[in-house]
Parts: C-alpha cells; structure tokens; sequence
C-alpha cells in the first residue's frame, strides 16, 4: 500500500481557528485556504491543563497524562517546597517516533518538547523547548547540528527571550521572525536531505507572538492602546507561517500526507488570577508574619523585605521613593515574575492547607500530612478540604465585570486515570478564558493583564487545531471535535501501522475516506513496555538555564 505510506507533521503551538478562518476569509492566508479548501479539519480538544508539555506529549503518545505522566513544564520536589524542570526521563510512555522506529519506520523529530537529551532514534532529532540555553549537544546524531549551521544560514537554537525581560517587543518581534524563518529553512532542508516516514516538527514561536502581542491587535482587550504599527504582528506572523506551508506542501508527493495541527488554541487574556493572594484570603495558606500591607505582600511576592528595601533605597538617598512607588509597583507585581521557589521561604505551612506550587499547571495541592514535607492536613480531612477550595473557587466573582473567573475544579480522578496519577497535582483550576492563573502574590488577587510592556495578554484556548491533507483525506470537510490523544493513534493509521491497544484516543476516521477506509482497515497491536528512559541527571547549571528560560517567557 503506497498511499499515504509517509506523513509530515507541522505543529503550530498555540494556532487558533479563531484567528485562521476570518483570516482565510479575508483571503489573507492563502495556504491556510488551500488546506481547508483540500482537506479535513476539527476544532482539537487539548489536555487539562491545556498547556504545552502535556498537550504535545498527548498528541504523541495518544495518552492522557495519567498514563505518560507529563502534567506541566515542572514537577514538585522536596516534599511539596520545591519544583524541578521535567525531562525525557519523566516519560512513562512510547511517543510516535518510538512506535514508528519499533515497526521499521524512520522518525525525524524537530523541536517538541522533552526531547532533550536527545533520544538515539532511527532518524534524527533536534530538541525543542525546555533546552538548556547554551548547550551544544542538542541534535542526534551530534553531526546534524554541524550540518544545519552549514547549510542553513544564520542558523541559530532559539528565540532570545531577554527581550521580553525588560518589556522591548520591537527587539522581541525581530527576533522572532528571524527565528521563525531560520526554523522554516531548517525544515525544509530536513525534508528535503534526510530520510524519513515521519517527519514532526514543531514551531513554537507563535504561541509566544500570541502571548505578549494580542493586546495590541484587539480593540476589545482592555489593555488596548490605540492603533500601532505592532497591532499586525499577529496576523503578519501567520503570513510568515503561511509561506511557510506553501513552501513544505510544495516539496510534498502524492504518497505524503500532511497534518497541521496545534497543542491548544489561543485567546484574549484579559486578568491575571494570582492564586496564592486568593489561597491567602480565604486562609487557605498562611504566610509567615501574618497580614501585611499590599506594599510588603507585593514586595514578599518578590522575594524582598520591604523593609530592606526602603533600608536599601535609604542608604541611596532614595528614601523618597516608597512614597511614590507603589501604585506602580502594584501594577508591575504580576510582571515581577515572583517564582513559587522565591515565595516558599516566605510560607508558613503550619498554617497552610492548600498552595499552588506551579501556575502554569494550573494545579493546586494539599499540604497532605505524610506526603508533603510539612504537611497539615491529615488524610481524613483530604476530600472535604477538596471540596471546601472547589466550592470557594467556583463563586469567585471577579468584581469588575461581575463574571465568574473559574469555569470548573476537577479532582485529579476526574480527569486523570492511568499508574501514574498520584503525580497529578491534587486540584485542576480550569479559569475562564480571560483570566489565567499567575504564581505571585501582590496587592489584590485579580489584577488587570498588560499593564506593562512584556506582560502576557493572550491565553491558551482548550481548542487547538487539526487540518489533515493528503491521498485518502476527504475534502473540505468540517469535523466534530477532535481530542488530542486521536492524533497518535491517526497518524500511525496513515502510517499504515497498527494502532496500540493501550491509547486514549481513536483513529480520526470522519476524516478518511470511506475508500481508503475500506482498503485499509484499523489494525491494533500492543507493543511491550518502554524501557525505562536510564534518569538524566541535569546540572544544577542545565536546570537554572531551562528555569530562566521558562522564567524569560512568562512560565514560571
Ligand atoms: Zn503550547
């Protein structure tokens, strides 16, 4: 069977049908239109939380987290009072190119995420997000680095997220078209020279563009500051990405299907949820000192004494400058970029049941006797101290629009289920979908996004996108939303290779045609467990570069 036989996948982290189709409509993405016009597309339901990490990785595996064990950038060390970066040895699961490589197949991998250190593939890698900055050995095998910077030129790793720390989105923007047409001609390069059957590559700089540029393009997000010659970015960025589709569809045969798809969408951030202020008030978490003014909490939130503080800007001759700060300050907390590491010193956990170890998990945990380091909370309050949070998180009304700001709280059972569980955080905040969750403290516990240059104004949207295009695909058809654990399970079918028993998600057959349906039919198969990935043991060096990484683009 020939059709099909190879499959290339373009992930675009963060693409939204939202934007795409008024923007097809407007005839301004002509790729975009061709696809759509060609194949078949669905809304793609994401992960909880709808964040990068577990979102690629259930798009790989065709797993929810509770079978691969990904739920964030991070995971909580120290019995609750730390975290550390998660890397390939976190994995409890095959992803494609293992499954791919296991049938004979070829796999060559492009910038996902928890790819490095890179795996020993038959293929090739090039590692992605969550890449020390500054390390060298970031492709396998070591030579494909040396021949991209030969061949592609001003080959660079990634975006400079310095930038973005002191609020410059010019120098951010530039950077990021730069590095997004370096990375397209590293695809096509690959494409073109290395032998594959599955090709998966990632772009993940739209989903940063999409962040820290949406306020400037939208008239209705309250940051909004009048027309500018930056409201285009957006759009001018899936031009780029647009060529960039034109350019890999064009290198394509008849025998090589296409799938351009996202890890989850993306809409307006209108207010930052900073979840610790919230645990605070309503005494879920005690902080040593007790109360404080907005000042010291915004001030604790980063890590500082107030009074050293004014002490410090005294002995400078500044100590006018507290009087006139803090309204600023007030505005600028979210931005301070108050790590969950810079706030534990400051938690009293005698007093503490519940905390939020990592925003952009969007989990909270109890402070359970026995497990965490400090814990208070004895197992047989654990559920009703779960329910009590639930309950006060669902009636947050958020005072200004009168809104509720969370949609829902599950239970990690709820929405989880597989052996690894129990790393789940214990509560999923599910916020609506201007509000997003914010790992700071400062002076109110909902504070309004992009009062500041840098700070993010656009969010994750559950629904991503799937776009299938190849021999066998049916054409300009819209389908019911898929999830994204259908995405490994359809592409192995397309891969003409059996589906495991052991997935989530189902091959996307409204997608297929009822002919090329009947020519091949879903096969399964149950490969034996992964060998477990031998632990990397990072440097605290690698570790602090992935943080500061993660830190430069907002994910604390
Ligand atoms: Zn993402």
């Amino acid at each position: 069977m020939a059709s099909n036989a190879r499959m290339v996948v373009v992930g675009l982290d963060g693409a939204t049908f939202q934007l795409i189709k008024p923007w097809v409509e407007a005839g301004q993405l002509p790729t975009f239109a061709r696809l759509l016009a060609q194949g078949a597309h669905a809304d793609l339901r994401s992960t909880l939380p709808a964040l990068t990490p577990p979102a690629w990785t259930s798009a790989a595996t065709g797993k929810n987290p509770g079978k691969h064990n990904i739920y964030n950038f991070y995971k909580v060390s120290d019995g609750g009072t730390g975290k550390l970066p998660l890397t390939p040895a976190d994995l409890r699961s095959r992803r494609l190119w293992n499954i791919a490589n296991a049938y004979g197949k070829r796999a060559g991998v492009v910038h996902l995420p928890l790819t490095y250190p890179c795996e020993r593939l038959d293929g090739f890698v090039v590692s992605g997000i969550m890449t020390p900055k500054g390390v060298e050995d970031y492709t396998f095998p070591l030579e494909l680095r040396d021949e991209l910077r030969a061949h592609v030129d001003g080959y660079r790793f990634d975006v400079d997220a310095d930038a973005l720390k002191i609020g410059d989105l010019r120098a951010f923007a530039a950077d990021a078209f730069e590095l997004q047409r370096i990375q397209t001609a590293e695809t096509l390069y690959l494409l073109e020279h290395k032998e594959w059957d599955l090709l998966w590559v990632m772009f993940h700089t739209l989903d940063k563009v999409q962040h820290f540029f949406w306020h400037l393009m939208d008239p209705a997000h309250p940051a909004y500051p009048g027309a500018s010659d930056l409201g285009d970015t957006i759009l001018r960025f899936h031009q780029l990405l647009d060529q960039t589709l034109a350019d890999i569809l064009a290198r394509l045969d008849d025998d090589t299907g296409l799938l351009v798809m996202s890890d989850h969408g993306s809409c307006p951030l209108e207010s930052y949820f900073l979840v610790m202020n919230w645990l605070e008030d309503t005494g879920f978490l005690r902080m040593k000192g007790g109360s404080r003014s907005p000042l010291q909490r915004a001030l604790g939130g980063m890590g500082l004494e107030a009074r050293g503080v004014v002490q410090t800007l005294r002995r400078a001759g500044l100590g006018w400058v507290p009087r006139l700060v803090p309204s600023r300050l007030k505005a600028q907390v979210p931005l301070a970029r108050a790590s969950f590491a810079r706030i534990a010193p400051h938690i009293d956990w005698a007093g503490t049941r519940v905390y939020c170890p990592s925003a952009p998990g969007s989990g909270l945990r109890v402070n359970l006797r026995g497990r965490e380091v400090q814990g208070t909370v004895a197992p047989e309050e654990y559920d009703r101290v779960c329910e009590e949070v639930r309950i006060r998180l669902l009636a947050i009304v958020d005072p200004k629009t009168g809104g509720r700001v969370v949609r829902a709280v599950h239970r990690r059972e709820e929405i989880y289920a597989g052996p690894h569980v129990d790393n789940a955080p214990d509560l999923l905040v599910e916020t609506a979908d201007p509000y997003c969750l914010i790992e700071g403290m400062g002076p109110a516990a909902i504070v309004q996004a992009g009062q500041n240059d840098g700070e993010r104004t656009g969010n994750h949207l559950r629904e991503g996108i799937f776009l299938l295009a190849g021999a066998g695909v049916r054409r300009g058809v819209a389908l019911p939303t898929l999830d994204i654990c259908d995405v490994a399970p359809t592409l192995l079918h397309l891969l003409d290779l059996p589906v495991q028993e052991d997935m989530d998600g189902a091959v996307a057959q409204a997608a297929l045609t009822p002919r090329f349906l009947a020519s091949r039919p879903v096969r399964t198969d149950q490969l034996p467990p992964p060998p477990q990935i031998a632990a990397v043991e990072m440097s605290d060096h690698d570790r602090q570069a992935i943080e500061g990484m993660l830190e430069g683009l907002g994910y604390l």
